[in-house]
């Protein structure tokens, strides 16, 4: 049974949804420990079909000072050097997202070859929650399907909203560009 709440561009079957809810629940508190050590309040990883993670990183646009260090892109980064190619599509790659990707991350992914992508907390929750600037989306669901991405989001997203709280909470930096 897919749960109501799920946002997605294509059919899902549940076994696929339960691996899919369980990787995002353990990623959801492996950031924690990434938030620890200063890293930005969003953590990614790709998988391959068979089950191997391929890369994993957090967001570290704060420790790095660049704007560009969102969690998608760094893992798409480290995915593409270490199967040393800019196309990731022969290898049916699966993005994992802690909140739904930015404007930026939406074009990243689409210019890497992700096959499929699933996404914790909606944009307009980490907004609401952190007051990050996302960005305006075209209509990126469908885009995707366009482009035979498949995207499911939505997934554990109460897990990742706590984290986000607690960012929050302990003050730590929301950084972003002075308007
Ligand atoms: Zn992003």
């Amino acid at each position: 049974m897919t749960p109501t709440n799920l946002l997605s561009n294509a059919p899902i079957d549940d076994e696929q949804l339960k691996l899919a809810t369980e990787r995002m629940e353990n990623l959801q508190e492996e950031l924690k420990t990434y938030i620890a050590q200063g890293s930005g309040p969003f953590l990614a990883a790709i998988y391959d079909d068979k089950g191997n993670l391929i890369a994993k990183a957090a967001n570290s646009v704060v420790q790095a000072k660049c704007s560009h260090n969102h969690a998608e892109m760094n893992t798409i980064k480290q995915a593409e050097e270490k199967l040393n190619t800019f196309d990731l599509a022969p290898y049916n790659l699966t993005l994992y997202t802690t909140a739904e990707p930015c404007l930026m991350c939406v074009g990243g992914i689409l210019w890497s070859g992700i096959k499929t992508v699933f996404y914790g907390v909606t944009s307009k929750r980490v907004e609401e929650i952190t007051g990050f600037d996302e960005g305006f989306k075209p209509d990126w669901l469908n885009e995707f399907k366009k482009r035979k991405i498949r995207v499911y989001g939505n997934i554990a997203a109460p897990a990742g909203e706590k984290v986000l709280r607690e960012y929050i909470a302990d003050k730590k930096p929301v950084y972003k560009p002075t308007r």
